[in-house]
This record gives C-alpha cells, structure tokens and sequence, in this order.
C-alpha cells in the first residue's frame, strides 16, 4: 500500500517513520511513504500557500491552489467530478478537528485502500473547497485541537499500515487487539497481559494463565477482557453488537 502525505513539513516524518513496526514494513516493501511539500506547486516567489480569510479573524488559511495542484500531479488520473478519487483505487483524505473521528474501524477500511492521500492542514485550517471538492473525507482522530494534520496524519497511517497483511510478524496479532471485531475482543478492549516474573513485589499473575489449559486461558481472557472494558469503556459494551467492521 501506498501512503502519500501532503505537507508544509517534510521533515516532521523522519521521526515518527522510522521506528518498529512501520519502518520494518517499509524496508520490506510492504507499504511505501511518500512526502510531498506543498510548497513544491506554488507559483509565486514566496512560496506562499495561506492566505487572510475572508470575512476576517484570526490566523492564516491554507488556500485552495496549491493543494489542488499538488493532488492532481500525484494522481494525474484522478477523475474530476470523483472527489477524493476512490474510483481509481485512491481516496484522498484532509486531516481536520472537524472531520469524522478516526476509530478502527474506518482503519480496517481504509486499510483495503490501494492508496491513500492524506493533506495536512495548519495554522487556522484549508479552504472549505477542499474538504467540498478534493477530499473524500475529512477524519479527526479526536475531539481535540492539534496544531497541524501532520501528528494526526501519523495516527491514521500507522494505524493502518500494522492492519496490512505480512507488517505484524504473527498474521493474528492484529484480529486479538482492542477494538477489533474478531478474536475474543470483538470490539472490545484487548484482555491485559502479564510476562515474568510470576510473582513481581508480591503480586502474582492469574494463576490460570499458568495452568497450560488453553480452553480455559481463552475464556479466562474473555472474562477479563470483558470486565475491563465494563470498568474503563463501558461505551464501547454499550455500543455492542458489531458497529464496528
Ligand atoms: N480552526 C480549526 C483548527 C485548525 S488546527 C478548528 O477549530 O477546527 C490546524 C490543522 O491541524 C487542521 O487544519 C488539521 O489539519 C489539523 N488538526 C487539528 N486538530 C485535529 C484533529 N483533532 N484531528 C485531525 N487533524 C487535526
């Protein structure tokens, strides 16, 4: 899969990328990051890519031009008329505090994407065209206000690159995790973990995980799982069965 981010800082990715899991599926070539600037597809000699809003206010608005530009070279085929260009195995998403909150559920489907286009806003935010004719969606990963989409822009993709097929080394890892429908979560929080030492301080692991009876390891796990989720995301019992894909 390939994952292309479209950005005023470049070199904010250096970091974020090149660590554990999706740094390990880059080099393999299971997924592929590229980074465009924006400021590649200004015209004048500033390079500008904001601008005063109309009607007033604080701050500066990321304009239309430039970003428009920058999608329509790196996907030439794009279908005008086919906003966010999911027809040609694509879909170009703006990363926005406005947007739809990000869950796992939209990563396992965006995960089946060929490819995706992420634009990162700053400053104020971009021209309202965007959103309306350039993007397929606008995501939020949370009802909270970043400084810019390039943090967010990280969440989603790294999100979706370790639900690609081969990224986790152990093919199941993924279905076992919180929010996912499959594996004794379904849709709930992952069961807790515990490693050596058995006994640390004074407190001891279940002693049922200890036991070797996988059938009663699993139900165990269940339960817990289960109980967790009623004491810290009792939303999420609420929201059951199966909102989630
Ligand atoms: N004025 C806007 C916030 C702009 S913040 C508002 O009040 O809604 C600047 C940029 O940061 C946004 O354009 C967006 O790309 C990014 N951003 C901020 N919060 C975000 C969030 N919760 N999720 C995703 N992107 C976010």
């Amino acid at each position: 899969m390939t994952f292309h981010i479209l950005t005023i800082f470049p070199e904010f990715f250096t970091g974020p990328f090149s660590h554990g899991v999706v740094s390990r599926a880059a080099a393999t070539g299971l997924l592929e990051i590229r980074i465009h600037n924006l400021r590649d597809w200004t015209t004048d000699r500033h390079k500008s890519v904001d601008d005063r809003p109309f009607g007033g206010g604080e701050g500066m608005v990321l304009k239309p031009g430039p970003i428009f530009e920058a999608v329509e070279s790196i996907w030439p085929d794009r279908r005008p008329g086919s906003p966010g260009g999911s027809e040609d195995g694509g879909k170009v998403l703006l990363l926005s505090a406005q947007g739809r909150l990000f869950d796992q559920a939209m990563a396992n489907r965006l995960s089946r994407e060929a490819e995706l286009l992420l634009i990162c806003g700053r400053y104020e935010g971009v021209d309202e065209r965007v959103a309306e004719h350039l993007a397929a969606d606008e995501i939020s990963i949370g009802n909270y206000v970043l400084s810019g989409g390039e943090l967010a822009a990280a969440v989603v993709i790294d999100a979706v690159a370790r639900l690609l097929p081969g990224v986790l080394g152990n093919e199941s890892s993924a279905a076992f995790e919180s929010f996912q429908e499959t594996g004794h979560g379904q849709g709930l929080l992952d069961c807790p973990h515990w490693t050596r030492p058995a006994d640390f301080r004074g407190w001891k692991v279940p002693e049922v995980l200890l036991n070797g009876n996988h059938e009663e390891i699993r139900r165990f796990r269940q339960r817990l799982a289960r109980e967790k989720t009623a004491r810290l995301r009792p939303d999420l019992l609420a929201a059951e069965p199966g909102d989630a894909e």
